[in-house]
């Protein structure tokens, strides 16, 4: 048996919830441990995606499948002030910058470019805003463009080296110790132009303040823990420790979406399916705990 960990499982409330959160939740409850503690947290920063039925759709599934969570359940969308402290703390360091681009824009510097960079997850911001100098980025303010918040990579990594003395690790208990390195993904979103945050940012901040000892998630997230390490330096938050887990496929191998509605945990309910069964269909029960 595990140590007694606080874990939690963390959907967005954007759809209903598949066999592969199923997994997810289970997985999270159970490395909580004898002991332990399970939180849920729903990931509502989107408001224009998440609807309160797909909220309560996730309460309703979780606790069919027989899982228990403790509450309150902190919601994203109640603590968006909280991310503005910590995205107020980051713009005074300035290892934040203001992005004016649009999507055209960047597509179309990319495309200029002869050597377009590339990360994990395609083509990377060309850093067009970087370098625009304060009085480009107030005029542009004045007149009311939109901007996204973007961190500053180089900037950012380096000054969280030297505050940290050593190059930044973080462990995953699938795959070891990770030497942190997240500048493939370039500089990354902190608030978008219509949500003031973003997942990254407010990942990092509800699992520091809601005291997760162990974050456990699909393998699909792994390299953003490199981003959630580098901001928990930057923000003088813990370190928790990792374990990515597994996906599940769909009988064709693909990866499940939120869309998935075969396997959507109600469509199995409707179908008749007990909580055991579905529970046997995720394979969590033939796995060790670690
Ligand atoms: N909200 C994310 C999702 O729906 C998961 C966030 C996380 O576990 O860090 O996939």
């Amino acid at each position: 048996m595990s140590a007694p960990e606080v874990t939690r499982f963390a959907p967005s409330p954007s759809g209903y919830l598949h066999l592969g959160h199923a997994y997810s939740a289970l997985f999270a409850a159970r490395q909580a441990g004898q002991g332990g503690r399970f939180l849920l947290r729903i990931e509502d920063i989107d408001g224009g995606r998440a609807r309160p039925e797909f909220e309560a759709a996730i309460f309703e599934d979780l606790a069919w499948l027989g899982l228990a969570w403790e509450t309150p359940v902190r919601r994203q969308s109640d603590w968006m002030a909280a991310y503005a402290e910590a995205l107020a703390d980051l713009e005074a360091r300035d290892l934040v910058y203001p992005c004016f681009c649009t999507r055209k824009e960047i597509a179309a510097e990319i495309s200029r470019a002869s050597a377009a960079p590339h990360g994990p997850a395609g083509d990377l911001y060309p850093g067009t805003c970087r370098g625009l100098s304060p009085a480009e980025r107030q005029d542009r303010k004045a007149r009311g463009t939109l901007y996204a918040l973007r961190l500053d990579m180089e900037r950012a990594l380096a000054e969280a080296v030297a505050d940290h003395g050593a190059p930044l690790t973080w462990h995953d208990r699938a795959r070891g110790s990770q030497a942190c390195d997240p500048r493939p993904q370039g500089d990354v979103v902190l608030a978008r132009k219509d949500i003031a945050t973003s997942y990254h940012l407010s990942v990092v901040v509800d699992d520091a303040a809601q005291g997760v000892t162990l974050v456990t998630r699909g393998a699909d997230l792994f390299e953003a823990s490199h981003v959630h390490r580098l901001l928990q330096q930057l923000l003088g938050l813990p370190v928790p420790d990792y374990h990515h887990h597994r996906l599940i496929a769909d009988d064709k191998g693909e990866r499940l979406a939120k869309r998935s509605d075969a396997l959507a945990i109600r469509a199995l309910r409707a179908a008749g399916r007990s909580p055991a069964e579905v529970i046997a269909m995720t394979g969590i029960a033939e796995e060790a705990v670690s």
